[in-house]
């Protein structure tokens, strides 16, 4: 068995080689005549001229060896419904979709948009849509009008599927209302939608426009809908970013090297088995949905599991039931949904059997150690940070399997995994730092291994200005995060680099304070931002939310938590590190996806006007800060 150090060089300086033998774990109709097109950079081409499909590689052609097997798990804490789909059930029903999309009109290249809760349906129409050739956009199912308008116009689909409502804590959200003030807001009209009706919110209906899916699905029931051999770069999907720090990107995404890389990433980094089941707890409204709820598991012949509701409910062990009772061998899940287990009894993470569990992935936000030793012990699992973006579409870092395994190491999500040339750049010179622990922009030389974005959608300019052009004096990939790679070769993710604080000439990364005030044992979780000040540029302001609220209940007993978590920082960072205040909030402002809105925080703290705030959770969150800003 090489080293993974060796499996790593070779997919860096025999990129054709490596690549040729990763594309046979799919299925190709024609094969491709070249491995990589580099021949205008950045936009790369991966498989140029080879045919394939991305349903067939999901659904299909696990039928010769699996088709009774489970292949999609829908449950739902918040309508009480579970839905065991075999590989032959799952093809059944995709043809049924498939053939409901073309009576409706809907032609290879067209965009279908799905504005869906997390529904089974949500799960056929993705792979319908690759069946045809038709490309995807999925527009998470909490967003409201005006995003979800703008996103329609961005797509411009002939048709959007959706559904009557969703549920989240057992409160019905109804969909229609907003969908229709969405497009009765956006410029672009799609031709048709496409009603998927769960019985829970009344709506109506447009003549001449909207579509019942139940209704159709009965006059196709026996469909047959052959798959729709695309070129390898034909795109099967746009997703945007998660708009943390902006207005959020379309992501455009291939076909062959999608379907390569994820097949791939299943087996290299986590070690995901046919036949096994693998549960991943985000939404299908994002990258995570789309690589691995939805695509990876199914590539790889495993069953995956949807699920639709909160970590919580019925009660905080409800994740782990899921892992008992249908054996679930990989789990993927993110920082933030930990940091809300931890505010709940810890005996729920050890009441069920967990002996399918091999590992638990977690992405999408840095890791503090703290939370991840937390969980680890918590479960007696080993915990896999790993990093990566919506650009990328699977991971950047992270810990490789099969290989030699290089140990993972607490707070930092890993090393390169194949295919990435990840560099660590100085943001102002351009300057390459290669020695230890120099803090840097991680970024990546071109081209991009397959999988990641292969331009902004509609928009070739945005991709080369926004991604290849902001680092003096050479085109390479920033992802504008900000880090540090050790003497072992292992990166560490400071923050992003809007977030870095400068306190009196010192650059500190949000991160670094983070993770040292949540290692106080009452602090569940942390929001640090830099906030101008005329004396020392910058100071760090935090704000926590306790385990343990009562413990700042009055204003001494504030003041005494907040001398403690500054004494906790003045001891692992030092006093540059200390934030000017300590401020405790019941809940931190996010992105709907879980992401902290620091951007939102800083320019609260700045009185400033936070700008776009459409992917927001809970704007009452921001409100809090606000609060105490102006109480000074
Ligand atoms: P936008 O680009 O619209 O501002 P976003 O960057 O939050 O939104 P995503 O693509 O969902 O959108 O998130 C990717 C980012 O999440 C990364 O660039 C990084 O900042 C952060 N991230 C993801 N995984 C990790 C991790 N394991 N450790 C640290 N940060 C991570
Ligand atoms: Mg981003």
């Amino acid at each position: 068995m090489p080293s993974y150090r060796e499996f790593y060089r070779r997919s860096i300086d025999d990129r054709e080689g490596f690549w040729r033998e990763q594309a046979a774990l799919i299925e190709w109709q024609q094969p491709f005549e070249r491995v990589c097109d580099y021949d205008r950079p950045p936009f790369v081409k991966w498989f140029v001229g080879g045919t394939t499909n991305l349903c067939h590689n999901a659904v299909d052609r696990h039928l010769a060896e699996r088709a009774q097997q489970n292949a999609l798990i829908w449950v739902s804490t918040e309508v009480e419904q579970e839905r065991v789909y075999s590989f032959a059930a799952l093809h059944a029903e995709v043809q049924r979709m498939a053939a409901v999309l073309l009576s409706a009109g809907v032609k290879q290249g067209d965009r279908v948009l799905l504005y869906m809760p997390m529904i089974p349906e949500a799960a056929f129409a993705m792979l319908a849509c690759a069946r045809i050739g038709a490309i995807h956009s999925v527009v998470f199912g909490g967003f409201a009008s005006v995003s979800l308008a703008s996103r329609i116009d961005d797509a411009q689909p002939v048709l959007v599927i959706s559904a009557d409502a969703g549920s989240r804590g057992g409160k019905v959200m109804a969909y229609k209302p907003l969908l229709d003030e969405a497009i009765r807001l956006a410029q672009h009209q799609p031709a048709k939608v496409l009603m998927v009706d769960r019985g829970l919110s009344a709506f109506e209906r447009v003549a001449g426009r909207d579509l019942d899916y139940a209704a159709m699905r009965e006059q196709h029931l026996d469909a047959q809908v052959p798959c729709t051999w695309v070129e390898s770069n034909h795109p099967s999907y746009t997703l945007y970013t998660s708009g943390t720090t902006g207005k959020p990107k379309g992501v455009q995404r291939d076909t062959g090297g999608y379907a390569v890389a994820l097949a791939a990433s299943m087996t290299q980094i986590f070690d995901g088995r046919p036949g096994e089941t693998y549960f991943s707890t985000s939404d299908i409204g994002w990258v995570v949905g789309h690589s691995y709820i939805v695509y990876g598991p199914l590539l790889a012949g495993m069953a995956t599991i949807m699920y639709e509701g909160l970590p919580i409910r019925p009660d905080g062990g409800i994740w782990w039931k899921l892992v008992e009772q249908y054996r679930v061998s990989v789990m993927f899940s993110a920082p933030t949904a930990v940091r809300v287990l931890k505010k709940q009894d810890p005996a729920l993470l050890s009441k069920y059997d967990l002996s399918s569990l091999k590992r638990l992935f977690l992405a999408g936000e840095p890791l503090d150690e703290p939370t991840a030793q937390w969980i680890a012990k918590g479960l007696g699992k080993p915990i896999v940070d790993n990093y990566w973006q919506t650009e990328t579409g699977w991971p950047i870092l992270g810990i490789a399997n099969g290989v030699e395994p290089a140990p993972s190491k607490w707070g930092s999500p890993g090393v390169p995994m194949v295919g990435y040339d990840v560099r660590l750049i100085d943001e102002t010179t351009g300057a390459e730092l290669t020695g230890a622990h120099q803090k840097g922009v991680v970024a990546i030389e071109g081209p991009l291994p397959p999988g990641c974005m292969q331009t902004v959608w509609r928009d070739d300019e945005r991709f080369v200005k926004t991604y290849w052009s902001t680092i003096p004096g050479r085109q390479i990939y920033s992802t504008f995060d900000w880090g540090i790679r050790d003497e072992d070769g292992y990166f560490f993710i400071l923050g992003r680099t809007d977030d870095v604080i400068n306190v009196a000439g010192h650059r500190l990364g949000t991160r670094e304070i983070e993770e040292s005030i949540a290692s106080h044992p009452n602090v569940a979780e942390v929001a640090v931002v830099g906030v101008a000040d005329p004396l020392k540029g910058q100071v760090a302001m935090a704000f926590a939310v306790l385990k343990d609220a009562s413990a700042a209940a009055d204003p001494t007993a504030a003041l005494k938590l907040e001398g403690e978590i500054m004494k906790r920082v003045d001891e692992t960072l030092g006093a540059v590190g200390r934030p000017a205040r300590v401020r405790f909030v019941s809940v931190l402002p996010k992105t709907r996806s879980g992401k902290l809105l620091r951007r939102a925080i800083q320019a609260v703290c700045e009185r400033r006007d936070p700008g776009d705030l459409t992917t927001i959770e809970d704007p009452s969150a921001l409100q809090q800060i606000r609060d105490l800003v102006n109480a000074g």
